[in-house]
């Protein structure tokens, strides 16, 4: 999406570690207009697809996905974060390790919110390794639901979760597809 990779150039900044510093529009502050485009675009590409409700992981990944429910009509979930979990009868849980903190998170979404007939979208603002991607599948197969497509803002296609997704046999849209970072610069890939 051409809009979104002339935004990269602009803001993004790469950090070492194959980090791409965006948090002028997605990570920190959010620039709601470029929120609402990117969810009409993958409400344009799944719009066949029968989804029923959308996954996410706090925080990152909600804005882009709320974004996506408004134009689906569909609600959106997003799995919290939590340090230590005791009680967890009435949860889904699954551990992610987290890229950019490197730490491991238990993730978790209330029983109540999916139900067996749902057919759901997971969205995120980064597949690097597909960690976060990972947890929510985890999730899903735990709750006998459909997944019928993984939709990321930015995916880092030189990292794991790419291959793991296309594997998996899961349909993938990235609204930008970053092929190297070379001198500190961003290539996108081709297709
Ligand atoms: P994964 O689980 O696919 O390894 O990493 C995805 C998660 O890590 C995303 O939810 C995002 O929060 C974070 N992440 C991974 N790579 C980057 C990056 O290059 N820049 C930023 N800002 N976040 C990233």
């Amino acid at each position: 999406m051409k809009l979104l990779e002339d935004r990269i150039r602009q803001d993004g900044t790469v950090l070492p570690g194959n980090v791409l510093k965006v948090d002028n529009f997605l990570n920190h502050q959010v620039d709601p207009q470029l929120m609402d485009q990117l969810g009409a675009e993958f409400a344009r590409r799944f719009a066949d697809a029968g989804i029923t409700k959308i996954l996410t992981v706090e925080s990152s990944g909600i804005a882009p996905a709320v974004m996506t429910g408004l134009h689906l009509q569909v609600p959106v979930i997003f799995a919290r974060k939590h340090k230590s979990l005791t009680l967890t009868d009435h949860l889904y849980t699954a551990k992610v390790f987290s890229y950019t903190k490197q730490v491991n998170n238990d993730i978790s979404i209330d029983r109540r919110f999916l139900n067996p007939d749902d057919r759901v979208l997971i969205i995120d603002d980064f597949l690097a390794n597909g960690q976060a991607v990972q947890g929510l599948l985890d999730i899903a197969r735990t709750a006998q639901i459909e997944v019928a497509g993984v939709g990321v803002v930015i995916e880092k296609r030189f990292q794991k979760g790419h291959k793991m997704v296309i594997d998996a046999g899961i349909q993938l849209e990235a609204l930008a597809s970053i092929a190297a970072f070379e001198n500190n610069t961003v290539t996108f890939a081709e297709d």
